[in-house]
């Protein structure tokens, strides 16, 4: 039994953080709110008093049990839970207060769409951040400016054109062979590889180019899952899949297109994933499989998954990655801050995306997402179609992942 307090205000934030780590409470904040928690209410709330912070709810709320983690595709877990009780709502990420007697209800989940865990103590979930722009003129200005919103809409039309990409479906195959066909006429080395998913068959499709660097040279991975699904009418229904994932396989044909001008001194692989609505099967079978060579040369995954619904006022991102990718997400930020008028959320809580199976292995991966991805109630239905596609957003998304492609592979 405790209590624990949401605070919102920033400077409130920052001093009870401090406080906290003090006087035996805890914290953890997500964006531009902190929760912070204790047994020992009344010392937390006296040393707060003390150090001139007057706490917005005196009180605090009661705590019976414990504060948990929810991650949720969509709003999947507060649509199948609507009286669990919210501490606070970030949309993706949530943290919800439970009494003992209600954590069995969620221990065998079996649900795809989100993942509960107990809150990670003293940390920051989520963020928003404002990265500093590079400074001086950026000399890979021009090739960032080569993303074309009329190439990249002319991908994404074809790609919904399938009525649905159901990983088991013939429609699906098709889709592969198209995008198979585009990676050739850029002069990609392609392969279709097959996998399982569950007892079906389906595939991957992998690109290359390698790079002319003397040595042994890194691996750059920029990816995307080509499937889509349709969870409320059933797996005959059309699924066109616009935002999730056309978006995401779209920007990897354009920045494709872009890239196949230059010749890198890095190699660099495309990958369009299938299965990975039913589980990552695509992605999780990729890595399984990778030498142990390429593995260890890979030193960028950076994967789109739902890149063009603006779900926000003003167009954001999120970078989720791991501590593994901490790097790689301030690269992204900082192509961001230089090159678009994104506002960035980072997370080192990854979720159900091709982004995981890499992070799993220690490998740099990070899923780059429209900001507040939980508002698109579309997605996984018929209705996540063309007129929700936001071409700004997602063309921004695109600058920021071919500006760090492009200075990942040192062209
Ligand atoms: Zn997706």
């Amino acid at each position: 039994m405790g209590k624990y307090v949401v605070l919102s205000d920033s400077i409130k934030k920052r001093s009870s953080e401090k406080l906290a780590r003090s006087f035996g409470a805890h914290w953890a904040r997500l964006g531009n709110q902190t929760v912070v928690w204790t047994a020992e209410w009344n010392v937390f709330n006296n040393k707060a008093r003390e150090a001139g912070i007057n706490l917005d709810q005196q009180e605090g709320a009661e705590l019976e049990g414990q504060l948990y983690l929810v991650i949720q595709t969509g709003r999947s877990f507060l649509d199948t839970y609507p009286d669990v009780r919210i501490v606070i709502d970030k949309g993706r990420y949530l943290v919800v207060a439970l009494p003992p007697e209600e954590v069995c209800r969620f221990s065998e989940n079996k649900d795809n769409w989100w993942t509960m865990r107990p809150l990670p103590m003293d940390g920051v979930i989520m963020d928003i951040i404002k990265p500093m722009a590079r400074a001086g003129v950026p000399s890979i200005n021009a090739n960032i400016e080569a993303v074309s919103q009329s190439t990249y809409s002319s991908y994404l039309m074809s790609l919904v054109n399938f009525l649905t990409r159901y990983s088991l479906s013939f429609q699906f195959i098709s889709a592969m062979d198209w995008a198979e066909d585009e990676l050739q006429s850029f002069g990609y080395q392609t392969e279709l590889c097959p996998i399982d998913v569950g007892d079906g068959n389906s595939y991957n499709l992998v690109a290359d180019r390698p790079g002319n660097g003397d040595g042994i040279r890194k691996l750059v991975l920029v990816t995307a899952h080509l499937d889509s699904i349709n969870i409320r009418d059933g797996v005959n229904a059309p699924a066109p899949g616009a935002d999730d994932n056309a978006s995401g396989a779209a920007g990897v044909l354009e920045i494709a297109r872009v890239l196949a001008e230059y010749s890198p001194k890095h190699d660099l692989r495309l990958i369009l994933f299938g299965g990975e609505e039913e589980g990552l099967y695509g992605s999780r079978q990729y890595v399984s499989r990778l030498p142990k060579e390429e593995r260890t040369r890979i030193s960028a995954v950076i994967n789109m998954d739902m890149v063009a619904t603006l779900n926000t006022a003003s167009p954001s991102v999120l970078l989720e990655g791991a501590p593994v990718s901490r790097s790689l997400i301030k690269e992204l930020a900082e192509a961001a801050a230089t090159y678009t008028s994104l506002t960035i959320q980072t997370s080192e809580t990854p979720f159900n995306s091709d982004h995981v199976p890499f992070i799993d292995e220690l490998i740099p991966a990070v899923l780059t997402i429209e900001g507040t991805d939980s508002s698109n109630t579309n997605i996984h239905t018929a209705n996540d179609t063309l007129d929700h596609i936001n071409y700004e957003l997602a063309l921004d998304i695109l600058r920021m992942n071919l500006a760090v492609t492009l200075k990942l592979l040192e062209i």
